[in-house]
């Protein structure tokens, strides 16, 4: 791969004042990380830009189609001024999975974790402060071939975007309550659910749309076939302790396989505490509260690291989780996984990248 092309934003934009206040991935930094394939020359034509619009023909098939895959991970700053990515190999080699499942050519894993990093090194003034707060880096890849007969494109573009955020939930780090969706499905066994794809986002709006009138701010999908096993929480991956056990919905195909997941998983069984991959029937949960041994529950992503969950509402049956207050093994979670990811705690699992 040749040397990544760089060239600077003539003028640098102004950067957020407030750090308390940063939404979720509504501003972006000056630049960009931009490359090009085509079948005949591979990858090619690796650069870092000013941040600005592309150009697209009306036609391109990932507009028409959704052949677009992406990922999602984060730059944070640590107090001694280190800026840390976390686990981005791990990254790259998901946006492989989900372009193998999508016919799109895979990338060079070492490459793209370089090239991830020069981007957020030249942007790094742009990495907030405040706790909670962290740089979203955002890589993707779209197929731009201009054709509306549908078939693998045979050319892409490739991007990476960043953008300053702060909690994803308006309440920071309390428990948010769940809708426990029965009716629409997310993805079953066979498709593409644990790929990180465009179309299996847009179609989950609907049902988003329908927890969030009814007051909850986000839903829980159960399985595709049945609607009877616990899959996965909008953006996260989820976690429930019951009778002092923790358990998790194993990776059956149409759940996303979340690398917060995985690290919140190798956490607890370095401290000893087993868990369990298995099914979770929802009717299990909602036995466990009702017998009062529901203790906890929370989502593991990226984007909230770790949310506590307070209430799951499946049809007429309200579960309330715990106390109502962030529970032990969350709390724990939590401040564990974001000491490393900050660099105050010591990595003793090798997750953190550091960026020069
Ligand atoms: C990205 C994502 C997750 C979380 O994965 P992480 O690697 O932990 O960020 C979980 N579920 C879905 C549907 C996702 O898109």
């Amino acid at each position: 791969m040749k040397p990544i092309h760089f060239s600077g934003a003539a003028r640098l934009k102004a950067k957020p004042q407030d750090e308390s206040n940063l939404a979720f991935g509504k501003i972006f930094t000056d630049h960009m990380f931009t490359m090009n394939y085509h079948i005949d020359k591979g990858w090619y034509d690796a650069q870092i830009v000013p941040y600005a619009p592309i150009e697209l023909d009306p036609a391109a098939i990932c507009l028409h189609y959704g052949q677009l895959i992406f990922e999602g991970m984060k730059a944070y700053r640590a107090d001694d001024g280190r800026v840390l990515l976390f686990r981005p190999k791990s990254n790259m080699q998901r946006l492989n999975a989900s372009g193998d499942r999508l016919c799109i050519p895979p990338v060079d894993v070492d490459f793209m974790v370089e090239a991830v990093a020069k981007l957020v090194s030249i942007d790094k003034d742009w990495i907030p402060k405040q706790e909670g707060t962290s740089l979203y880096i955002r890589p993707f890849i779209i197929a731009t071939e201009s054709s509306i007969n549908l078939h693998p494109s045979e050319s892409y573009m490739l991007m990476v975007i960043l953008s300053p955020v702060g909690h994803v939930f308006s309440n920071g780090f309390s428990p948010i309550k769940i809708f426990v969706e029965d009716e629409y499905a997310r993805a079953v066994e066979g498709g593409a659910g644990f790929a990180k794809c465009a179309g299996n986002y847009a179609a989950t709006l609907a049902p988003q749309m329908k927890a969030h009138k009814a007051g909850y701010s986000q839903v829980l999908w159960l399985d595709g076939k049945q609607r009877k096993y616990v899959d996965e929480a909008g953006p996260m991956n989820v976690f429930f302790v019951v009778d002092g056990k923790v358990i998790t919905p194993e990776l059956n195909g149409s759940i996303l396989s979340g690398i917060t997941r995985d690290s919140v998983i190798t956490m607890l069984r370095s401290w000893g505490v087993s868990v369990e991959e298995r099914k979770v029937a929802i009717s299990e949960l909602a036995d466990a509260a009702k017998a009062g041994k529901f203790d906890e529950a929370f989502g593991a992503g990226t984007a909230v690291v770790i949310a506590p969950i307070g209430e799951l509402k499946w049809g007429d049956t309200i579960m309330r989780i715990g106390d109502g207050n962030v529970g032990a093994v969350t709390r724990r979670l939590y401040d564990n996984l974001t000491g490393i990811q900050c660099g105050s705690l010591p990595d003793d699992f090798g997750w953190t990248y550091e960026v020069h």
